[in-house]
Order: structure tokens, then C-alpha cells, then sequence
């Protein structure tokens, strides 16, 4: 807006500033939020491609505000990553989707890997692995269980930190994939560098997986790839039935979509896990 002189900025004043003030509010409302327990994690069953079984959830974010009801991540995500309040939030969904894993293991679930996301600003934070190895020793998760979900501009803004970050993990038996996997910088050359786990194939491809040939070609190429670098791959955003035999015809490993379900309140995906696995 600079650039375009000083004669347009009164056009611009009205609107900037009624978003930055609607910005503070939000930012007001988040931290309280966060001291007076309005987060709650919400998962998304994963399952697999061939059995149809629930082999884990992604835990997703949800905000109860007060006056305005049900806020999705979409909203706040970004606000709390300008204002800085992401690796508090952060750590919060880390520490209570692990303590909800260790508590179904417990309680006669099947065991479940869980899934959480993790913003760029989180990956930068000095804090992050120790973080993790404490919410892995006080859940004692076993290896394998806990996956995070990184985003290709993670691994581009600075990739030899990364890397040893990544590595620190894997230590820990944390599970890496690479979210929307295809949207991003894509650089092939990382997926060989750096010790991913699995890729999740944007639901952007998988929309049109049945009609459009470009986004058939980029799904198809995406599972070759993954599965000859030895990573699992995983589809997002599975509505139909036609969508989801086309990939177990090409052998994709795991899906998440509406087709089977939504992301669900604790007691609800409680319900679905059960029901499903009768
Ligand atoms: P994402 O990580 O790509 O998560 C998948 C999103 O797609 C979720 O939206 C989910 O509800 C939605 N989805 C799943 N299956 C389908 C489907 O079949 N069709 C359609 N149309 N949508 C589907 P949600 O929960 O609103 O989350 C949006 C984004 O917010 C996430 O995208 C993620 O980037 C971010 N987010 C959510 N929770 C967290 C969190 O705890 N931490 C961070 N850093 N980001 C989060
Ligand atoms: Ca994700
Ligand atoms: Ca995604
Ligand atoms: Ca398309």
C-alpha cells in the first residue's frame, strides 16, 4: 500500500483500522481463552485405505467463545500467530491431545496415533522439542504414537535447522508429515533430506481425483513417490465413495474425509470408534 502513495492512504485508513481493532478484540478474547479453558480439540478419525479401520485421529482445534459460539481454527490461527500467543496455544493442544490419547489407551480404546498440527512459528521455537520429550514422558506415549503435522514452508524458511530439529524428533519416536502436501514449495529433493514419515495429499487433489486428469496425475504421482521414499501417504478431504476406491486402487495408505467422518467432540468419536469397530 505504500508503494501506491500518499494521496490513497485516506482510502485506506477506514478499513485498517476497523481491522486492527477487530484484531485486538480477537486477540483480547484469545488470551483469555486460553486462561479460562474455551479451547477444546476436536478429531478426525484416519483410517485405513483397504480395512476401513480407524488406525488414528487428527486432533483439530476448536474455540467456544463465549458470546460468539463455535470459532474455527481458520479464524484465530493466524491471529495468534501474529500477536505471538501460538506456542502457548500450541503447547496446549500438544499436551491435551496427548493426554486424551493416554487416556483412551487406558480405557479399552484401541490404541491410536494421534496427529498435531504445528505452525511455523512453533517449529522456530527453541522450546518445542523439549516440549514434546516432556508430554511424551508424562503421557508415556510409546514411540510411534504421537505424529506431527508440519507444512512444506517449515522445512524452506531455514533447512538446516530443520533438519536437526526433525532428527531431535525422530528420536523421540515422533512420527512427520508433511500437511497439504503438493501446495507448497515442493521441492522433491526434501523429502530425501529431511526424515519425514508420511506425505497427506491436499484435499485440493483429491476433490476432483475422479474428473479432472491433472489433479488423477498429481495424486497418482504423489503415491508412487511417497511409497518409494518409504512414506506412508495419506489422502485428506475424502467426501465420496468414487474418491475413495479410486485410491485404494492405487494404494494409498490412509484417508481422512467427511466420506467417513467429521472432526468430532471427545464423546462422539468415542461413539464412532466403537460403533465402527463392532
Ligand atoms: P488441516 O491441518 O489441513 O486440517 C484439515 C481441515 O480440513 C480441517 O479443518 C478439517 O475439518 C477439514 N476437513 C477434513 N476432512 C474434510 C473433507 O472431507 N472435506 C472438507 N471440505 N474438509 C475436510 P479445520 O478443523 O477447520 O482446520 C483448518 C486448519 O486449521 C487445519 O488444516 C490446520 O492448518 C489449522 N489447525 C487446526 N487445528 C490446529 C492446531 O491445533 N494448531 C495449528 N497450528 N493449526 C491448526
Ligand atoms: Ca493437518
Ligand atoms: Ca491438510
Ligand atoms: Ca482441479
Amino acid at each position: 500500500a505504500k508503494a501506491e502513495g500518499r494521496n490513497n492512504y485516506r482510502f485506506f485508513l477506514p478499513s485498517m483500522h476497523e481491522r486492527v481493532k477487530e484484531r485486538k478484540t480477537i486477540e483480547e478474547d484469545l488470551r483469555n481463552a486460553l486462561e479460562h479453558d474455551q479451547l477444546e480439540l476436536f478429531y478426525q478419525p484416519k483410517v485405513d485405505c483397504l480395512t476401513e479401520q480407524v488406525v488414528g485421529a487428527e486432533a483439530l482445534v476448536r474455540w467456544k467463545h463465549p458470546e460468539r459460539g463455535m470459532i474455527l481454527p481458520g479464524e484465530f490461527i493466524s491471529v495468534a500467530e501474529e500477536c505471538g500467543l501460538i506456542n502457548k496455544l500450541g503447547a496446549w493442544v500438544l499436551r491435551e491431545a496427548c493426554r486424551q490419547t493416554q487416556i483412551w489407551r487406558e480405557n479399552g480404546m484401541p490404541d491410536l496415533r494421534m496427529a498435531v498440527n504445528l505452525s511455523p512459528a512453533q517449529f522456530q521455537d527453541v522450546e518445542l522439542v523439549r516440549t514434546v520429550t516432556q508430554t511424551l514422558e508424562t503421557t508415556k506415549l510409546p514411540e510411534g504414537t504421537l505424529e506431527l503435522e508440519i507444512t512444506e514452508s517449515i522445512l524452506m524458511n531455514n533447512p538446516e535447522k530443520a533438519v536437526s530439529t526433525l532428527k531431535e524428533l525422530k528420536k523421540l519416536g515422533v512420527g512427520i508429515a508433511i500437511d497439504d502436501f503438493g501446495t507448497g514449495y515442493s521441492s522433491l529433493n526434501y523429502l530425501k533430506r529431511f526424515p519425514v514419515t508420511s506425505i497427506k495429499i491436499d484435499r485440493s487433489f483429491v476433490n476432483d481425483i475422479n474428473v479432472d486428469p491433472d489433479d488423477k496425475a498429481i495424486v497418482d504421482a504423489v503415491i508412487g513417490l511417497g511409497h518409494s521414499l518409504h512414506l506412508d501417504v495419506v489422502a485428506e478431504g475424502v467426501e465420496e465413495v468414487e474418491q475413495l476406491q479410486y485410491l485404494q486402487n492405487k494404494g494409498c495408505d490412509f484417508i481422512q474425509g467427511f466420506l467417513f467422518s467429521k472432526p468430532l467432540p471427545v464423546p462422539v468419536f468415542e461413539k464412532w470408534v466403537k460403533d465402527r469397530n463392532e
